[in-house]
């Protein structure tokens, strides 16, 4: 049976991913402090911090919503959120919501790593 899990990467300049946790739930994320340290650790370099949602939806969940305002006051600048979904990846930029045509190189790897398989997009 296949598993998924889902999966957070702190990204830096130039797509660098510097850290990464997992967790046995799909749906959520529980906050780790662990993560928090990593983010505390990373915080001058951070630009992005991205989930998996193995099993979608492709957008933003409540509890994302809570998280994301938490590490904006935190941090005390914007930073860029973005969900990796089965159909795509939405990135969260000055306050809406943007669907990736050109998705970053480690949004595979995300769905790799979530189990994920990625739904086939038609051809026209
Ligand atoms: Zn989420």
């Amino acid at each position: 049976m296949a598993t998924t899990r889902e999966v957070c990467l702190l990204i830096g300049r130039d797509n660098q991913v510097l850290w990464s946790d997992e967790s046995d739930n799909p749906f959520l994320l529980p906050d780790s402090r662990e993560r928090w340290e990593a983010i505390w650790h990373f915080r001058a370099e951070l630009e992005e911090v991205a989930h998996s949602h193995p099993e979608g939806p492709l957008g933003f969940s409540a509890e994302d919503e809570s998280t994301m305002s938490a590490l904006t006051s935190a941090l005390g600048r914007p930073l860029r959120f973005s969900v990796v979904a089965p159909g795509g990846m939405v990135a969260r930029v000055e306050g809406r919501d943007v669907l990736l045509a050109e998705e970053p190189w480690w949004a595979e790897p995300l769905r790799r790593v979530s189990g994920m398989r990625r739904q086939p997009v038609a051809l026209a």
